[in-house]
């Protein structure tokens, strides 16, 4: 494994076996590359992470169209339970319903540990790829290819010299940390959000069954927070609150008893509460985590690339940050072919095609916090999704809603949140320039689509 230049053998090294880092290594190994991945922790298939003991993620678009790429989609697919769209449920019990786009389109609830697990095990199918667990990167030198990694176990480190290195190690990188934040005009931010987020298991019926209905994204806004649960397959939910750390007067620094946690949800979830009377019980099951949007460049230098967290990490809120990863992975891998392989062209190309997309997704996930949180619930934004989905009803090819270009489209992030931004504008101008409310006929709103749309042609 050492300085494993093997003649005429292609080499790269992984730093990394999370989603991203095993993801890749399966592209790589399709392009004829002995692939070596450094994982710090343990192997996670060895100690099975049941369904619910980790966080869930929605896959999209972009996640499924770097799979299918690989010909892995359906492995997935299996592991994955569609969401059509999201279930708000108001303080008062009321429930309402969203659904996330035309036509049936869903987003894909799966837990973390499976996919990573299953992503793990197909990489390794051959003998291509060998993922080297309780290996920690040390220290990376970027113009040689060369990573130093320790045994957790035994405190041994080693070198490992590579063709082509990618550091796919997390929100915070060791090879970033290493590597490149030790050149001369690195860029680099790393900003907290004042919210914070604690995960909660509700558990199946004893029969099984599901306690809420499970092909939606459960969704309790609280103006300032908001509860939100995935489906597990095995009937649970995977419910993650996402509050202040401090400084309101419901943030986490409030809850530091099992009385306050009661009294908490019961005032301000009620039905979930019927659900889980005892959530107070599991209040401390899972541990209170912060939340970091990181922003560098350059992502690439000498033999070394940046991809998916370690590159662009950012906030839960579109639930794009594995998607945007996966993407990363499409989109070096078209470059590959592109460039035939000459990876400073490769390099350079991947890092200004993708950089404004980092930041763009970073910046959509702002955006959507406040409306998942505070304007799914507020009456303004609910017409003005009415008349969105109406003219995408009405007229599909001129107008396509920002969540759908996001989730069901490979539109690039960074032109998803202009154009989107842009059609918010027009339509917020239409809804007023009418007097349009929430009790104008649908006809009416239908006949003031129609001229708007003759007289622009498109509201793209
Ligand atoms: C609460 C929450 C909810 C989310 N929901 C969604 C969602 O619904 N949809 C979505 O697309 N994204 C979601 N995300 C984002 C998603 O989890 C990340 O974008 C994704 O995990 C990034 O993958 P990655 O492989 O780049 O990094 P990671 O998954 O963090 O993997 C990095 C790997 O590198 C290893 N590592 C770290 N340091 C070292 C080192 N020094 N040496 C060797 N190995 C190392 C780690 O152990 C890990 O295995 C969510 C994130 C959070 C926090």
């Amino acid at each position: 494994m050492e300085n494993n230049q093997i003649k005429n053998t292609k080499t790269a090294t992984v730093i990394g076996a999370g989603l991203v880092g095993s993801l890749w290594a399966i592209y790589l190994k399709n392009a004829g590359y002995q692939v070596n991945v450094f994982e710090r922790r343990s192997d996670m298939r060895l100690n099975k992470i049941s369904a619910g003991k980790s966080i869930n993620l929605a896959t999209s678009y972009r996640g499924w169209k770097a799979l299918d790429e690989l010909g892995i989609g359906d492995e997935i697919r299996k592991i994955a339970i569609p969401m059509y769209g999201r279930t708000l449920h108001h303080q008062n019990g009321d429930t309402a319903y969203q659904p996330y786009g035309n036509n049936n389109q869903a987003i894909y609830s799966v837990s973390r540990g499976d996919i990573n697990s299953k992503l793990m095990s197909i990489a390794e199918e051959n003998s291509n790829v060998k993922i080297y667990f309780n290996q920690e990167c040390v220290a990376v030198n970027l113009d040689l290819g060369k990573a130093v990694f320790k045994d957790t176990t035994t405190g041994v480190s080693k070198e490992v010299v590579a063709d082509v290195v990618f550091a796919t190690d997390g929100a915070f990188s060791a090879a970033r940390y290493n590597g490149f934040q030790k050149l001369d005009r690195f860029n680099y931010s790393q900003n907290y959000i004042p919210d914070g987020y604690r995960e909660i298991l509700l558990p199946a019926n004893e029969d099984g069954s599901f306690k809420l209905s499970v092909e939606t994204l459960h969704i309790w806004p609280r103006g300032r927070f908001m509860l939100i649960a995935l489906p597990n397959f095995d009937g649970s939910f995977t419910c993650t609150l996402f509050m202040p750390f401090d400084g309101h007067e419901h943030c986490f620094n409030n809850l530091t008893s099992k009385e306050k946690v009661n009294t908490f949800f019961k005032e301000l979830f009620p039905d979930f509460y019927e659900l889980m009377p005892n959530v107070a019980d599991s209040w401390e099951d899972h541990p209170l985590s912060s939340l970091a949007i990181i922003r560098c460049f350059p992502w690439t230098r000498g033999k070394v690339a940046l991809m998916g967290d370690a590159a662009h990490a950012t906030v839960p809120f579109f639930g794009q940050g594995m998607n945007c990863g996966f993407e990363d992975c499409s989109v070096m891998w078209s470059l590959m072919q592109k460039h035939a392989e000459n990876w400073d062209a490769i390099f350079k190309e991947y890092e200004t095609l993708r950089k404004p997309n980092g930041d763009a997704v970073q910046d959509l996930s702002l955006q959507n916090y406040i409306v998942m949180r505070d304007k799914v619930a507020d009456p303004d934004f609910l017409l003005l999704q009415k008349i969105e989905r109406r003219i995408n009803f009405l007229y599909p090819d001129a107008y396509f809603p920002l969540y759908s270009m996001v989730s069901f489209t490979d539109i690039s992030y960074h032109t998803a949140l202009t154009k989107g931004n842009e059609q918010e504008n027009k339509i917020k101008q239409l809804i007023s320039e009418n007097a349009i409310t929430k009790d104008t006929p649908d006809a009416k709103i239908d006949e003031i689509i129609h001229q708007y749309i003759q007289k622009s042609s498109s509201l793209n």
